[in-house]
């Protein structure tokens, strides 16, 4: 992507003469301002004389639809657009600027540049509403429909033809939060005006479409015309609406299959929301449809919303230990996995760390598991278990909330331990997302003492390419991916090579999931010495983990 903050800037002093430079090639020009559409006249003393809305001044009823002037202002991106207003043709380009100010200031505004190309017949303005109705019912950034008029309309299809079966569709954008951070606010609308004009150019007046909110559109379309190959389809063009080595986007949608006309529209957009919140965590499933068990499952995860306040400030998370122990047993540390005591059951996390995530607050009890580890180590200090590390969980998510290595070494300074004590875990699909950022984490990490473990390794689609760029301390594989039955040859010679690997580019490896002997002594002979798994001992409570250490610890003189 271009680099949208290299926009050129012209002082009030210069900006006449270019207007008048661009008259000799255009029929209208006009610099105008994006707060309010209205047209800017410099002064001769260099102050700003505000006009009309600028769709007065073309004189040619208005030309809002997908205005190409606000899209290249919200996007910083020049934009070429040809437009039939009345059956007239007019070639619209618009150049974002930054106009620099008596004062200093920069103000973003667009040179407005049209050629008259005379009428066409047959040609026909489709916009019917007057001007200013039009700018109420329209989203300002994609011209696509507000959410109110977005209802009205899906009301009016549906009430038109009661007898077809309709589709509702969801689609977002997955995450959209990272695209603003990658390209700024800017960039992130650049591909929402992308996402709007492919849904403008793929829909007839058959189908009904809008914004709905922040990256989430819309689209009632009957049952009969969603073919899912073409949408597929669509969505793949979409998804090169972004040309970047680092982050490729991709939509998702939800689709719900209208049962009943007469439920209200927000329940229908709630169903397909369902749909596509299923999927949301997967990266290759890209359309999902609404099953009514789904429902029951959101109504789970609103009380697990609903009792998590209380259950942290009632102490309710604990954390279990799961060993880390060299082949022969001998334990080194553990890692700390959180449960969740809730009305005296032991609930895992596969449980709550999903809804707790999507609600943004896994962070908050990352942070109070981290510190339970900490006080742990420091608990430890001057008894015979000094000597051991906790492994914590890092949630890719918990580096947009925290300066995650600052926190630590604070947590380190806190508790008066070593760093190197407090072991690092970043999943691997965490740190594909976005390699050059993570990289630079697991180096502040590194640098810091802390050792960085790659969690997961082998269950994401690019370990490999992701291990060029981020040296981590050590690798942790999931045995997942060698448990299944089939194609076991193949799987041994992947996992010696992996361990292989490993040993050359210097990290230690950490094989976990393991459940047999057969399985610790065949990972031995291939050069692993860390294991993790069922095999040694599940997760316990740390009480009986501290026993279990020390009787350990024991044996071993
Ligand atoms: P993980 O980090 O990969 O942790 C290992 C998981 O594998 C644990 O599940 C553990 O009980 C399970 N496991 C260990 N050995 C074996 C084995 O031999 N066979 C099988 N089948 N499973 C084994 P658990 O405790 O349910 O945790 C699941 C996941 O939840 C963890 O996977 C981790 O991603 C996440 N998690 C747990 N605690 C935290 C936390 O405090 N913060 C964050 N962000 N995530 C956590
Ligand atoms: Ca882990
Ligand atoms: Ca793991």
């Amino acid at each position: 992507m271009t680099n949208y903050r290299d926009l050129k800037e012209y002082s009030v002093t210069e900006i006449n003469g270019v207007l008048d430079r661009l008259r000799q090639t255009y029929d209208l020009v006009q610099l105008v301002d994006i707060e309010e559409c209205r047209v800017l006249e410099v002064q001769p003393d260099g102050s700003i004389r505000y006009g009309q809305e600028c769709f007065r001044i073309w004189n040619r009823s208005m030309r809002c639809a997908n205005c190409s002037g606000y899209t290249a202002c919200m996007t910083h991106v020049a934009m070429d657009k040809v437009e039939h207003v009345h059956g007239d043709r007019q070639e619209a380009h618009s150049i974002p600027i930054y106009l620099k100010m008596l004062n200093g200031e920069l103000e973003l505004c667009v040179l407005d540049c049209i050629k008259l190309c005379g009428h066409e017949d047959g040609e026909e303005d489709d916009l019917r509403n007057d001007n200013m109705d039009y700018i109420s019912t329209h989203d300002v950034l994609t011209r696509l429909y507000t959410q109110e008029k977005l209802f009205r309309e899906i009301r009016c299809k549906l009430l038109a033809e009661p007898e077809a079966a309709f589709l509702m569709v969801m689609g977002n954008i997955r995450n959209f939060r990272l695209v603003n951070k990658l390209y700024g606010i800017e960039g992130g609308n650049r591909i929402l005006v992308g996402v709007a004009d492919l849904l403008r150019e793929e829909c007839t007046h058959e189908e009904v479409y809008g914004r709905y909110r922040d990256d989430r559109f819309v689209l009632l379309v009957k049952k009969s015309k969603f073919d899912e190959a073409t949408f597929l389809g669509h969505l793949q063009r979409a998804s090169r609406l972004v040309e970047s080595p680092i982050y490729s986007i991709s939509i998702q949608l939800g689709v719900y299959e209208i049962a009943d006309a007469n439920m209200p529209i927000a329940t229908m957009l709630d169903h397909a929301d369902l749909a596509l919140n299923a999927i949301r965590h997967e990266r290759q499933t890209l359309i999902s449809w609404y099953e009514p068990g789904m429902t029951a499952r959101k109504l789970k995860d609103q009380r697990i919303i609903e009792d998590f306040e209380a259950a942290m400030c009632n102490r309710d998370f604990h954390i279990y230990l799961q060993p880390q122990v060299r082949s022969d047993g001998a334990i080194r540390g553990a890692e700390a996995l959180v449960r969740w005591v809730r009305d005296g059951q032991i609930v895992p996390p596969m449980e709550f760390l999903g809804v707790l995530h999507q609600s943004e607050l896994l962070s908050h009890l990352d942070a109070y598991v981290w510190e339970m580890a900490a006080e742990l180590l420091h608990r430890w200090k001057g008894t015979p278990l000094q000597d051991l590390y906790v492994s914590i969980n890092v949630d890719p998510s918990d580096f947009y909330y925290f300066d995650v290595p600052e926190h630590l070494k604070g947590l380190c300074e806190k508790y008066g331990l070593d760093t190197h004590k407090l072991r690092v875990e970043i999943t691997e699909t965490a740190l594909v997302d976005d390699a050059e950022r993570q990289s630079r984490i697991v180096e502040t990490l590194h640098d810091a003492g802390f050792i960085v473990e790659i969690d997961d390794f082998g269950k994401g689609s690019s370990s490999l390419s992701m291990l060029k760029d981020i040296h981590a301390d050590v690798l942790k594989i999931d045995m997942g991916f060698i448990r299944g039955k089939s194609n076991l040859y193949r799987s041994r010679i992947i996992l010696a090579s992996v361990i292989d690997m490993a040993e050359q580019l210097e990290m230690g490896v950490i094989t976990e999931g393991v459940e047999t002997r057969e399985q610790v002594d065949r990972l031995s002979d291939m050069g692993c010495e860390n294991f993790q798994g069922f095999f040694f001992s599940r997760p316990i409570p740390v009480e009986d983990f501290e026993t279990v250490a020390l009787q350990n610890l024991g044996k071993r003189g």
